[in-house]
């Protein structure tokens, strides 16, 4: 049999995604991965432009982006899943139908963030967004459950954010206490999601006369984004 891992990271790749990766997901309880063991990270980026285009405020082409990549990360995860079955193992794509946005923290749903964090994708940020070495926070994340047996990567269990505090001071809403993330925390311990949905509502209305909740503030001016999207 080709090797699982190589086979669903040249499928999806193929299709668009920019990261995929394994996390080994048996510290967490049963009930929020589905009584599966391992979980699948597979994110997509956003163009270098469209993020250099809401410096000021949230555009347009921002949130017909953060759509069409929610579509295509929903189309990869179905994908994957159809792969993994295919192979006679269990798979669950997370797509926005099964689990929302999948960026909360709740009893029901494991964030896509969490997958990312046990896969060794990246962080969590002071700014409650998945942080990559690779391309900052200018990604978007969905995932899969399986029981698979994958190989799977060392996990993050610590903010390499350090002493940043560019998107503390940047956020409108003041909604990023600057306090540094570890594994187990909550993010209402260190972010703010009222204030932030309140803002990004009215950020929208000013940068591209309304109709969703987006502001993008944190994601644009993160340094290991700006590495990425200034390149
Ligand atoms: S999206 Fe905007 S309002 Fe929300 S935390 Fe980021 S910078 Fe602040
Ligand atoms: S701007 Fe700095 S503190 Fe905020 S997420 Fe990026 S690295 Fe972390």
């Amino acid at each position: 049999m080709r090797d699982l891992n190589a086979l669903l990271i040249d499928e999806l790749t193929a299709h668009g995604a920019a990261l995929v990766a394994f996390g080994d997901l048996t510290e967490l309880p049963p009930e929020v991965r589905g009584g599966l063991p391992v979980g699948v990270c597979v994110a997509v980026k956003y163009p270098k432009e469209v993020i250099r285009g809401i410096a000021d405020l949230p555009t347009s082409e921002y949130f017909d982006a953060y759509n069409r990549l929610n579509e295509r990360l929903d189309a990869l995860v179905l994908r994957g899943a159809e792969i993994l079955l295919a192979e006679g193992y269990a798979a669950s794509a997370q797509t926005r139908e099964r689990v929302g946005a999948g960026e909360d923290s709740n009893s029901t749903t494991l964030p896509h963030k969490t997958v990312a964090t046990r896969a060794g994708v990246g962080w969590i940020g002071k700014s409650a967004l998945l942080v990559t070495e690779r391309f900052g926070s200018m990604i978007r994340l969905s995932s899969i459950l399986t029981d698979a047996p994958l190989e799977c990567a060392a996990p993050i269990n610590e903010s390499k954010c350090g002493a940043c505090t560019v998107c503390t001071n940047a956020c409108p809403a003041g909604a990023i206490s600057g306090k540094l993330w570890r594994v187990g925390m909550e993010r209402e311990e260190f972010f703010n999601a009222v204030a932030c949905r309140k803002a990004a509502h009215e950020r929208a209305v000013l940068g591209f006369g309304g109709g969703a909740t987006i502001c993008g503030k944190c994601i644009e001016v993160c340094p290991y984004t700006r590495r990425y999207s200034e390149n």
